[in-house]
């Protein structure tokens, strides 16, 4: 999985991405468009993998990942200067995480000479918005014009439809996802990569003194719910000095501060949500890992993540689900209990399946 930062310059985009990608597994920066972009992958603090490991002390334990992107600030203005680059900095990423200032701090000057969350954040969306009607309109001119030229197929006319909504939408400043499209409409859409199809996650980045939010963020809140959006609080700077502690010292700071959690595991719950993702483990000696599957998937599309010779010789899944497992202790014992299941090749996988496939090549 992988997520975009982006934000208007000073809104503590870069804050956030430092705190969240702190000892990252990875980091490094690839070019792209208009400048570099860091990017750093976080795994996913998960109990449950810690408690498989615990019974298996397996040579290998890999949690899920998520990747992070710190993309350069976007200024007002900046799409009617350069949509191209500006798409295909964020084109590869599946959510967007826009960071917005709320923070009052006199010592940090804003771009626009004050600071106005609902404001900036409209701002950035009107960016990404007109970014994406430059593109829908591109291809439009260019579907026009072959259908003059009698060059139509059926699937082409249904682009055209699609994309005419888009276009109405955009020019009403209503973002793509917000159009009601259906699955195969998004479909038609999805080699366009356009950013307000993306799902997004509004993050506030708000003050020291009120790290849960409150009266200074509630437009921004209502923004998100008005606009299709998640909507989490998240002091950055409070962010970045967690990231600095070691563990026990971070939680004496979070209780002082009266904080049940660091924002990475909610920001990463989140985007877990977001993008209907569940996660299923695999155990054993030899590695003891979670995998990220999308809600819905099949036990056979589970194996396939594994393995494509799995899921072509699919048999049966032995599956236990975890808070099960653990209450037997082992799978030994779970299976002496008549508690696993073996579930065919359709089964919907949950969230938190302990899994053995059984296969034959
Ligand atoms: P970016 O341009 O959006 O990447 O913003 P930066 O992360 O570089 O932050 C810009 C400035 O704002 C820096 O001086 C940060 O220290 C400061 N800053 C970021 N987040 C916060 C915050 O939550 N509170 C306060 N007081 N300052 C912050």
């Amino acid at each position: 999985m992988n997520i975009g930062i982006v934000g208007l310059p000073s809104s503590g985009k870069s804050t956030l991405f430092n705190a969240l990608t702190r000892g990252a597994a990875e980091t490094g920066r690839f070019g792209s468009g208009r400048a570099e972009i860091n990017q750093g992958r976080v795994l996913v603090p998960d109990e449950r993998l810690g408690w498989l490991a615990g019974v298996y002390s397996p040579k290998k334990r890999t949690p899920a990942s998520v990747d992070f992107l710190d993309a350069p600030g976007v200024r007002p203005g900046d799409s009617a200067r350069g949509a191209a680059s500006l798409i295909s900095d964020l084109r590869t990423v599946e959510a967007l995480l826009q960071v917005v200032r709320v923070f009052p701090d006199d010592s940090v000057p804003s771009p626009s000479g004050s600071v106005d969350a609902v404001r900036d954040a409209q701002d950035l969306d009107a960016e990404f918005l007109l970014a994406d009607l430059a593109v829908a309109e591109n291809r439009l001119k260019r579907l026009e014009s072959d259908r003059s030229k009698g060059l139509s197929t059926p699937e082409l006319a249904e682009e055209e439809a699609v994309l005419g909504r888009v276009r109405d939408g955009l020019e009403e400043g209503t973002a793509i996802r917000c159009l009601g499209l259906d699955r195969r409409e998004m479909l038609r859409l999805k080699g366009f990569a356009f950013l307000s199809a993306k799902p997004q996650i509004l993050v506030g980045n708000v003050g020291e003194e009120e790290p849960g939010g409150g009266s200074a963020d509630a437009g921004l809140r209502q923004l998100a719910s008005e606009t299709g959006r998640e909507y989490l609080a998240v002091s950055a700077q409070i962010e970045s000095e967690i990231a600095r502690m070691d563990e026990e010292e971070a939680g004496a700071f979070l209780e002082d501060l009266g904080i049940a959690e660091a924002s990475r595991g909610r920001v990463i719950r989140t985007c877990f949500d977001l993008l209907s993702l569940i996660s299923f483990f695999t155990f054993g000696e030899d590695e003891c890992k979670a995998w990220t599957l999308p809600k819905g998937s099949s036990a056979v599309e589970a194996a396939g993540k594994i393995h494509s010779d799995i899921s072509r010789g699919f048999i049966r899944a032995e599956i236990e689900p975890f808070e099960e497992f653990k209450a037997a202790g082992t799978w030994a014992a779970a299976k002496d209990a008549g508690k696993f299941r073996l579930e065919g090749r359709d089964y919907v996988m949950r969230d938190g399946d302990c899994v053995v496939f059984r296969f034959n090549v």
